[in-house]
């Protein structure tokens, strides 16, 4: 079996990726940074967002999981005190694997017939370089409203713990094939009106965002910024693929929930 590891590049993360290298290559795995089996991160969330956009193109065949060197993270949720034991089982492939939504993200552009293409594991969200964001939000081809505002936000099941949580959104289930719209600071008065609720969308829907005013915006994908200019239409859409995580035992989401937005330390 081949791995990498990924680290946030702090003095523990990277005392840690030391440590974990040397016994996996003991254990007789393949460092190889090209194409991982298994890709450890080291340091938080963050630290697996950047993993996840460096391999999004071996989504099949390659599976992740993390290792918390701050605080409990919600794809990182191993702590450094049991890198030993985690170690020995990744190398006994004691481990199975559990998949979570993505979020696809298709750029259409009004000069160009070439369209952008993004993987967003947390969300996507768009901003204008203006003042107020004024797009068209279409929902399975038909118009649903106006927005105004300082920008939108889709997210996936497991980004809904991130940005999203922060705009209101609801906390969704992973296992739940889905994706989900946020409003940043909409303008709503007698003349302006947005639905002002978070939309969670099924699999099989899609959300067409079109320019009123434009046509560049600032969009991102997890912790990626894109400036896109001549933008035409921006559609979201839950992706065929997914990210493989591997799970060493089980961490049911809402205990992870719980932990790390409801329970005070002497409860954990
Ligand atoms: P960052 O500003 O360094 O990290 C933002 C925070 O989000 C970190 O505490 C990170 O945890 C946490 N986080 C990331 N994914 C999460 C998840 N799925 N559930 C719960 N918490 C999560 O930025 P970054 O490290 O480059 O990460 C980019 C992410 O930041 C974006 O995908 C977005 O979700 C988030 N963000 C949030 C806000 C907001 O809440 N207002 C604004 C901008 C961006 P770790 O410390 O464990 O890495």
């Amino acid at each position: 079996m081949k791995f990498v590891i990924q680290s946030r590049g702090d003095e523990l993360s990277n005392r840690l990726m030391a440590e974990a290298k040397e016994y996996l290559v003991e254990f007789g795995l393949e460092y190889d940074e090209v194409e991982p089996d298994i890709v450890l991160s080291i340091g938080g969330d963050g630290t697996l967002l950047h993993g996840f956009h460096k391999y999004v193109h071996r989504l099949h065949e390659t599976a992740f999981v993390g290792i918390h060197t701050g605080h409990l993270g919600f794809y990182a949720d191993w702590k450094p005190e049991e890198i030993e034991k985690l170690v020995i089982m990744i190398a006994r492939k004691d481990y199975h694997v559990v998949q979570y939504p993505l979020l696809e993200v298709e750029i259409s552009y009004t000069h160009s017939e070439e369209k952008s293409t993004y993987l967003a594991l947390n969300e996507s969200t768009i901003k204008s370089p203006e003042v107020t964001l004024v797009m068209d939000v279409e929902l399975n081809g038909e118009h649903f409203e106006r927005f105004r505002g300082d920008g939108l936000c889709m997210s996936t099941p497991s980004g809904s713990t991130a940005y999203s949580k922060s705009l209101n959104g609801a906390i969704l289930h992973p296992s739940l094939s889905c994706m989900q719209l946020t409003e940043m600071a909409s303008i709503n008065n007698r003349v302006f009106r947005t639905v002002g609720s978070p939309l969670v969308l099924p699999s099989h829907h899609s959300c067409l965002l079109k320019p009123v005013k434009g046509p560049d915006f600032m969009v991102t994908v997890d912790h990626l910024q894109l400036l896109q200019k001549d933008v035409k239409s921006i559609e979201y859409k839950v992706s065929k693929e997914r990210i493989s995580f591997a799970r060493f035992r089980p961490f049911p989401f809402w205990k992870r929930v719980s932990e790390s937005f409801v329970a005070s330390d002497e409860e954990k």
